[in-house]
């Protein structure tokens, strides 16, 4: 078998898949949670029906490390006898700045580079950092660790849609500029649709919606990012679970001096207060928010009002900076699962010949499904996101490339 871990890392946890790559199905899964808090293990092994969930103590990233080599070698869990059996690790890292570009083979300057990226990305890359050397040591001496960049799709958008209208010399100086993420689930899904359209991806227009608790819109032309609504930070854009998108930067700093806030203090109130939750008072899950709305909840429903406002706005915005548009797509929990959602961005788009099947919008969910009519100019499509799947997929390619 041709195993592959891919480890996504964040603070507090280490989530986890083991894939064979001869039929890219799943081994087992999980999530070892609370790092540096007390500590959890949920482990599922799919093929077997185990599913596993212990209280375990999680100092740091090693320990964790340590019992998903347990979980995976040994007990009900066991989907393997020893680590050496693995081919390779894919970490999904949020942070290459603008040293990386592609699906990278990790060294310790790899390790370094990324560490020293926290400082543009102090929740992600640090913790990611730590991940890659805790990993390290629980691996058979010599398997192959490879870093996944979120933000590498994006490196092909040019100067005009990356830089702000910032003094010149914070780019320079500061690397203040958008870099975008969710590169990783654009590039998988828009390949995904291209596959299904049965048309190769240089031929193609798309705006690619990843919409979850963290939304991005791209536009993918000719298989290449031109363009993104997150920014410098994953803050940027639409309005999320918690995040509030883009303000105007004037009322940051009014806000700011109403309540007395420090920078830190003002980007956790624009990252974890605001959005579909400081937005509604109903809560940050796009379910709670439809349901709310509803039931005639009106707050609950200007916030699903400005959310698909923001993508249709995005969606002219793209079709316009790409000259055309064939296909938009749907994807992430809100993308995949909320007819509502979707519903509410295609309605009146007529100018552009969008039409949806609406029966077909309404009954669908979770699978790669056009909901566009016959009649619709552009191809409307529900594509289910798999980062995990591509990680996996750069990681042996790249592994075979540096053999
Ligand atoms: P993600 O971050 O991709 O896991 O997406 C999380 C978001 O997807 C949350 O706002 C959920 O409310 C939303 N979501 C998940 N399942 C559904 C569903 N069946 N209907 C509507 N929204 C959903």
């Amino acid at each position: 078998m041709n195993l592959v871990l891919v480890v996504n890392a964040g603070s507090s946890s280490l989530k986890y898949q083991l894939l064979n790559m001869d039929d890219e199905s799943v081994l087992a899964k999980g999530n070892c949670d609370r790092i540096g808090i007390d500590g959890h293990l949920s482990h599922k092994v799919p093929s077997k029906g185990v599913e596993i969930s212990e209280d375990v103590s999680f100092p740091t990233h090693t320990e964790a490390f340590e019992k998903l080599v347990e979980v995976l070698t040994s007990g009900e869990g066991k989907v393997i006898d020893s680590m050496s059996e693995i081919s390779a690790v894919g970490h999904r890292v949020v942070h290459g700045g603008e040293l990386y570009k592609e699906t990278t083979l990790v060294t310790d300057k790899v390790i370094e580079d990324i560490d020293a990226l926290s400082e543009l990305a102090p929740v992600h890359n640090h913790p990611n950092a730590l991940a890659l050397r805790a990993c390290k040591k629980v691996l058979a001496p010599g398997t192959p660790q490879v870093a996944v960049f979120d933000t590498a799709f994006h490196q092909t958008m040019p100067p005009k849609a990356y830089m702000f209208g910032l003094p010149y010399e914070d780019y320079k100086n500061y690397q203040v500029r958008k870099y975008g993420f969710h590169g990783t689930s654009h590039r998988f899904v828009t390949k995904a649709l291209s596959d299904a359209m049965g048309k190769p991806l240089s031929e193609l227009k798309i705006v690619s919606c990843h919409l979850g608790n963290g939304s991005s819109i791209t536009a993918v032309d000719g298989g290449k990012s031109v363009d993104t609504t997150m920014g410098f930070t994953p803050l940027d854009g639409l309005l999320m679970g918690t995040r509030c998108g883009s303000v105007d930067p004037s009322a940051v700093t009014y806000v700011m001096e109403k309540h007395g806030f420090s920078a830190h203090e003002m980007s956790e109130y624009m990252n974890k207060k605001s959005g579909f939750l400081g937005m509604s008072g109903v809560g940050s899950d796009n379910r709670e928010i439809c349901a709310a709305a509803a039931e005639g909840n009106e707050r609950a429903q200007i916030t699903l009002d400005i959310l698909t406002y923001q993508i249709k706005k995005y969606i002219g915005g793209y079709a316009a900076a790409m000259n055309g548009l064939d296909a938009i797509l749907f994807t992430g929990g809100i993308g995949e699962n909320s007819s509502e959602v979707r519903g509410g961005v295609c309605k009146d788009m007529s100018y552009m010949g969008i039409e949806i099947d609406e029966e077909l919008n309404s009954h669908t969910r979770g699978k790669l499904v056009k909901i566009s009519t016959e009649n619709s100019k552009v191809e409307v499509w529900i594509v289910p996101t798999n980062e995990e799947l591509l990680i996996a997929r750069d990681t042996l390619a790249v592994v075979s490339e540096n053999k």
